[in-house]
């Protein structure tokens, strides 16, 4: 599932909100089993309160997600993080923050919002519940929605990561221990731990022939394990990459081009050479960066009329690494600015700079393999 995959139905404190296609599937399935369940239990009810209170639980369950990720997301406001997103979707609700959290405590907030915003709704409907003994219709309504939150809150505990009990329990070992890494390796191996357990019970209720719920419990399972094994990677890349500079993995070459040529010419030698960025020259000087993307920008009639420096990206706008800067913080530009290479600079004893290199994201991605079919053992640490 991509970020802001799904449409557009509100935004709540800045917020975007999306419902996944997925959410339509699942949204069916609850008001179609809700209108049941109350067709079962109240059948002196008319067919239209028992499923319009169907539909209204079904409808106030999934205000109920969307409830939880808001907490989520107003603790990450409050310490500066932008919250990207907030997605329904089949297995429930995601929140996207723009950035992980930099303090264990500020994790362990961001995390435990959700399970005690849930917690708080199984409270307000377990006391509308009780309030109001002589209403049927509320009575099953409040009473089935303080049983799913209370289910919602406690299911969240649960310590596997990505978990809400996952989340916590990483910024527990990552308090103690001071260790990002080690915090999400122990956690992503719980959520592995836990991901498999579901889907065992899965396996369990399918043979005993609730193959609903069993099947169910195994998506979710499975849905946990690749996200477990994501967040994993995801620090293993990082890992790999720590330690590293742009001078390390930049390549020497630096392919130019003259200004002046044509747009047609300058596909014929990216064609020819197979190089797809260059450094553009006009009488000697540096002007600007031109790549393929750039040249495909431009409709393919108008290559013969227009010159590179008509379609380049102007020197006072590339982007520069050094050569010092740290291989990770540069992925994270490159992916941040959506490009895919950059000049590498230095400065020299005289006051100007002169381009040492290029680097692109292509190189940094060989280099995560290269280092991670190798194994440690070669990685200098
Ligand atoms: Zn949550």
């Amino acid at each position: 599932m991509t970020p802001g995959s799904g449409f557009k139905v509100a935004r709540i404190f800045g917020i975007p909100i999306y419902l996944h296609s997925t959410w339509v599937v699942i949204f069916a399935l609850s008001t179609f089993s809700l209108g049941n369940l109350f067709t079962q239990n109240y059948p002196h009810w008319t067919k239209a309160q028992q499923w319009g209170v169907g539909l209204l639980t079904s409808l106030l369950f999934f205000g109920s997600v969307l409830f939880h990720e808001l907490a989520h997301s107003v603790v990450a406001q409050h310490y500066k993080i932008r919250v990207v997103s907030i997605t329904l979707f089949i297995f429930g609700g995601l929140a996207r923050i723009a950035r992980d959290p930099s303090k264990a405590i500020q994790e362990f907030n961001i995390a435990v919002a959700g399970p005690l915003a849930s917690f708080f709704l199984f409270a307000v409907f377990a006391v509308l519940e009780k309030s109001f003994p002589h209403s049927e219709m509320l009575g099953a309504l409040a009473g089935w929605l303080a049983f799913i939150n209370l289910r919602l809150a406690l299911f969240n505990l649960i310590p596997g990561f990505p978990l809400d009990g996952g989340r916590i329990f990483r910024a527990i070992v990552w308090g103690v221990t001071k260790d990002h890494s080690r915090a999400t390796r122990v956690a992503g191996a719980s959520g592995k731990l836990v991901a498999y357990g579901l889907m065992a019970g899965g396996g369990f209720f399918f043979l005993k022939g609730d193959w609903q719920y069993g099947i169910w419990l195994v998506f979710i399972g499975w849905f946990l394990l690749n996200a477990a094994q994501e967040s994993v990677a995801q620090v293993a890349i990082r890992e790999t990459l720590s330690g590293l500079s742009a001078a390390d993995v930049m390549s020497h070459e630096i392919p130019t081009v003259d200004g002046h040529i044509t747009l047609e010419e300058y596909g014929a030698e990216v064609l020819r050479t197979g190089r797809r960025c260059h450094l553009v020259l006009s009488d000697e000087r540096l002007v600007g960066m031109m790549n393929v993307h750039m040249l495909n920008s431009v409709p393919r009639e108008e290559w013969a009329h227009n010159s590179v420096q008509s379609a380049m990206i102007p020197r006072e706008r590339i982007l520069w690494a050094a050569p010092e800067e740290p291989l990770l913080r540069l992925l994270e530009r490159l992916l941040a600015a959506d490009i895919n290479q950059m000049p590498v600079v230095s400065g020299t004893e005289n006051g100007g700079s002169h381009v040492v290199g290029m680097i692109t994201r292509d190189s940094i991605l060989r280099v995560v393999q290269n280092r991670t079919e190798l194994g440690p053992v070669v990685s200098g640490r």
